[in-house]
């Protein structure tokens, strides 16, 4: 007898998982337990992101992303209003340093306004002042419906919604065996043992291992992409109002350094984007054997690694050197400086690969018997959680038949 029994187990305590447990639980009488490996919620990807409610602005229209991200942006900004929780719609400016940056920022006032954004201001380099002071580009694209907010507050308010319609969350039980029985599956975990008739995986780092421990096959491996932060020393915070974006190298999935303030004080610069060595490995010094072999056995590694060779290159030298961090950053900010800057925190990235080398863009959710797996859930998930959390809630629910 498992010790606990329940109709669907959630696995992965992010702001993920959490959304899709609360989507669940809504309304429904079935039981439900979220089961998480640390021993408190939000502890990886979205414990440790940049804070930023996007907009939409960047994806390509129809795209999971791009819905997901629009009406996910507008619930989450109402779940915080209902539930007292902070959060600031500042607006944002994207700022093109280089003619041959013009075309991607027309695109992405294109893509903006196809994905619904009204109200975006194109700038020229005076303009960019105004919003920005001590920014500089030789045009620019403001934002209005960017903000900022703290999604651990957030993961745990869902968390709350969960628990008061009768969800049990489980920390501290890593999921380390799923076996099958006579009702559906058994979790082995640390803490003990779940029982469940259906699974949701939203293991973010580990979401294709998950998917394995269940006999599904993911058909993607995760890479872990880490990012570093710097922060600006207090005396500086000044030069930032709210957030300042570079134009994003539409080659590659990630946005490139910039400067977010964020909703709990304090501005951060980055985050790069380094291949990194451990899956949850927050340091340069981050090492693990099998998450390494894991990457470098997979053929798709070498494959996106012969197309990003070059820009890899360049991400690890801006790990290891301030100045080339720096320099990046200067070209938004002539004037910061090595002194403006401290060594702030970093995330990781759960970046799914296909076995063709394609770093997959959009969400992607994958279903298999009694069990939904999401295998890619990058940026802007966060913002999007109440929205994604609704549609895996609606994949569920159609497969298993839940009432
Ligand atoms: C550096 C960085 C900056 C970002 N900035 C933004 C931003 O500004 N705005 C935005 O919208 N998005 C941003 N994102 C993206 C966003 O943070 C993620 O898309 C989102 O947090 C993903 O949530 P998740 O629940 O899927 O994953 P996670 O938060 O990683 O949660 C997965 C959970 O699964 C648990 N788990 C894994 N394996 C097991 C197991 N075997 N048993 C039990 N539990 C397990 C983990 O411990 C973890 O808690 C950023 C991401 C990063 C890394």
């Amino acid at each position: 007898m498992p010790d606990l029994r329940v109709d669907v187990a959630v696995v992965g305590g992010g702001i993920v998982g959490v959304a899709t447990a609360m989507a669940v639980v809504s309304g429904s009488r079935v039981s439900l337990a979220i089961v998480e490996k640390e021993a408190r919620l939000a502890a990886h990807q979205t414990g440790n992101n940049s804070g930023v409610i996007h907009s939409g602005l960047y994806y390509k229209p129809g795209s999971l992303k791009a819905r997901n991200c629009t009406s996910g942006r507008e619930a989450l900004l109402r779940f915080c209003e209902s539930h007292g929780i902070r959060a600031e719609r500042c607006g944002k400016v994207v700022v093109a340093t280089s003619p041959a940056q013009l075309p991607a920022l027309d695109e992405l006032r294109r893509r903006g306004e196809a994905n619904g954004l009204t109200g975006i201001r194109r700038l020229g380099p005076e303009e960019i002042r105004e919003v920005e002071p001590h920014a500089a580009g030789i045009a620019g694209l403001f934002v209005p419906q960017t903000g900022i907010v703290d999604y651990v507050r957030v993961t745990e308010e869902y968390a709350q919604v969960v628990r008061a319609a009768g969800g049990e969350v489980w920390l501290s039980a890593p999921v380390r065996r799923i076996a099958r029985d006579r009702d559906g599956m058994v979790l082995e975990t640390g803490r003990g043992t779940v029982g469940c008739r259906f699974l949701i995986n939203c293991a973010g780092l580990h979401s294709d291992r998950v998917a394995r421990l269940a006999g599904a096959d993911p058909g993607v491996r995760i890479v872990p992409f880490r990012g570093e932060y710097y922060s600006l020393v207090p005396d500086r915070h000044d030069l930032v109002r709210n957030l300042i974006y570079p134009v994003p190298d539409p080659e590659f999935p990630f946005l490139g350094v910039h400067f977010t303030r964020m909703i709990g004080g304090g501005v951060e610069a980055g985050p790069n984007a380094v291949l990194a060595f451990k899956r949850e490995g927050y340091s340069r010094l981050s090492f693990s054997l099998a998450d390494t072999l894991g990457t470098f056995a997979y053929p798709g590694f070498w494959r996106m690694a012969s197309s990003y060779w070059r820009m890899g290159f360049g991400e690890y030298w801006r790990s290891f050197s301030k100045p080339a961090f720096v320099k990046a950053l200067q070209r938004l900010m002539p004037e910061i400086s090595s002194r403006d800057l401290e060594p702030g925190g970093a995330g990781v990235r759960a970046q799914a690969l296909e076995s063709s080398g394609k770093l997959l863009d959009d969400f992607r959710i994958v279903e298999a018997e009694r069990q939904v797996h999401v295998l890619n859930a990058p940026s802007p998930a966060a913002t999007a959680s109440i929205s994604i959390g609704e549609a895996i809630a609606g994949i569920a629910r159609r497969n298993f038949a839940l009432s």
